[in-house]
């Protein structure tokens, strides 16, 4: 049972899996159990796994678990000798990045709010021109790739770009931002067309719809004051915090691969399940086409951070200095000898003495927790808890389904959920503190549609999974 001394709770199911929870404060049980349930209909069990040559070694929630599309959000899955595309989702590489801005306090930001932000993020004004060389770089090598190519050439917002200090920056971006991969999947060609001409870019530094945001907000808690000076952070210091994915590139790598499973050439597959053994070739083209994805979700995030960065100088009229805290995805797999680590909504959050080579290397890896526009963001720090698989939550997660949040959705002042609809609701439109590119869905990401963010570090705080280092107010929010 849920208790103070011990917030981990153990399922074993009848497939033969063992599940460790760690629950939000104040969960319904009917909510975790109905979340539960789903994720076992979605796992393969024990035994079916061992025909087909894999083991699931072990499976964990984080307590922003929530219902999800095939699979719950919120889950991380040790598995040998395969790999369950589900288990990602099709958002591969979805992740945070926070920026910390030196010589900008949060009066800057007013005038922000009367600018209109959305040419800056949305289709049609955007200013990311890059050549068919750029895109093969991100697409096979990532982030490194890009400052690699562009290093030769740039146009447009990239040309404001302080190379040098970019590269400076990977040193604090998970994995150095870059998956290794051998090829640009088959559906990315055209879109990868080598070549020196420079074109607008339809898809890279795009936000992406729903729960995919930049918030402009001030650090207004600090919780581990050495921590957090590690991290750039103290109070009063302004930051942005880019929620983004890979777009169109996750969505393609993810169906294509269920497609071919599903037209039998590979035989009658179980399409929970690819392996090296049992179809290399679809195992190597899911393989190359997640890090295809993974690395453009970094260069989009980093593309979008810069492009907030430059509104903002361009609105005050002064360069900004800024430096990375840190960018990591959360819907990835990692590859450890034969076990892959699977996470659908989940952070790493590894300890003291995992991150070689990175200045976070001797006191644990940053999470960037983001609550909803009402709560803003915590950053917190990994402490590489074994049983929670080093892994924390990655938001506060959904207390009301989309549909539940439209349909029920009377909001207070607030955003607080407190009754049923008001078809006109005139809280979330023309709210100077939130831009938006569809008004009419804002009411899916009020706060009351999410937990209390407390209520999901809390417990996880309990069980030693990370501590509190700072925590950010939202001043704006920009959403997909
Ligand atoms: P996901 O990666 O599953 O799409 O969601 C990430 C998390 O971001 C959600 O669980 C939610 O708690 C948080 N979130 C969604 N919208 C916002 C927002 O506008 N601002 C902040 N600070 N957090 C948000
Ligand atoms: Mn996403
Ligand atoms: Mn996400």
């Amino acid at each position: 049972m849920n208790s103070p001394t011990n917030p981990v709770i153990r399922v074993d199911t009848a497939a033969g899996h063992v599940i460790r929870s760690v629950v939000a404060r104040d969960e319904p049980e009917r909510h975790r159990a109905r979340a539960v349930s789903d994720l076992c209909s979605a796992l393969p069990g024990v035994e079916a796994a061992e025909r087909m040559g894999a083991e699931i070694v072990r499976v964990a929630t984080t307590p922003d678990f929530h219902p999800g599309r095939p699979v719950p959000v919120g889950v991380v899955a040790d598995v040998r000798g395969a790999v369950l595309p589900h288990l990602v989702g099709n958002d591969i590489g979805c992740g945070m990045r926070m920026i910390v801005l030196e010589n900008v306090s949060e009066d800057d930001l007013e005038p922000l709010l009367d600018r209109n932000l959305r040419h800056v993020f949305f289709q049609g004004g955007r200013d990311v021109a890059l050549t068919g060389r750029d895109r093969q770089a991100v697409l096979r090598e990532g982030l490194p790739g890009l400052l690699e190519s562009i290093g030769r050439g740039r146009e447009g917002l990239l040309s404001r770009l302080d190379l040098e200090a970019a590269w400076g920056d990977l040193d604090r971006t998970c994995d150095a931002g870059v998956f290794a991969s051998c090829a640009v999947d088959p559906g990315f060609e055209h879109y990868a067309r080598i070549d020196d001409d420079y074109r607008r870019d339809a898809i890279l530094g795009t936000i992406g719809g729903g729960n995919h945001f930049v918030e402009f907000g001030v650090v207004d808690r600090v919780a581990d004051g050495a921590y957090a000076a590690a991290c750039g952070l103290a109070r009063g210091k302004v930051v942005i915090v880019v929620h983004s994915g890979s777009l169109d590139f996750g969505q393609r790598v993810g169906t294509a691969v269920r497609e071919a499973l599903h037209s039998g050439r590979h035989g009658v597959p179980d399409y929970r399940i690819l392996s090296h053994e049992r179809n290399e070739p679809l195992f190597e083209r899911y393989l190359d086409g997640h890090a295809n994805a993974a690395n453009a979700a970094f260069a989009n995030r980093f593309l979008i951070g810069l492009a907030a960065v430059e509104a903002l100088r361009r609105t005050i009229g002064r360069d900004v200095e800024h430096r990375l805290v840190y960018d990591a995805p959360h819907n990835t797999v990692w590859q450890d000898g034969d076990v892959v680590r699977h996470r659908k909504g989940a952070c790493p959050a590894r300890g003291v003495g995992t991150l070689g080579g990175s200045p976070y290397e001797w006191i644990g890896e940053p999470v960037i927790l983001p609550g909803s526009m009402g709560d803003g963001t915590w950053l917190l720090r990994g402490l590489g808890n074994e049983e929670g698989l080093q892994s924390s939550a990655h938001g506060a997660g959904r207390r009301l389904s989309r549909q539940e949040a439209r349909s029920a959705a009377r909001l207070d002042a607030s955003l607080r959920v407190v009754g049923p609809v008001d078809p006109n609701d005139p809280l979330l439109r023309g709210r100077a503190d939130v831009v938006a590119e569809l008004e009419g869905r804002l009411k899916e990401e009020a706060p009351g549609a999410y937990r209390p963010i407390e209520a999901v570090v809390d417990p996880m705080v309990e069980a030693g999974m990370v501590s509190r280092a700072a925590k950010i107010r939202p001043v704006l929010t920009v959403k997909g």
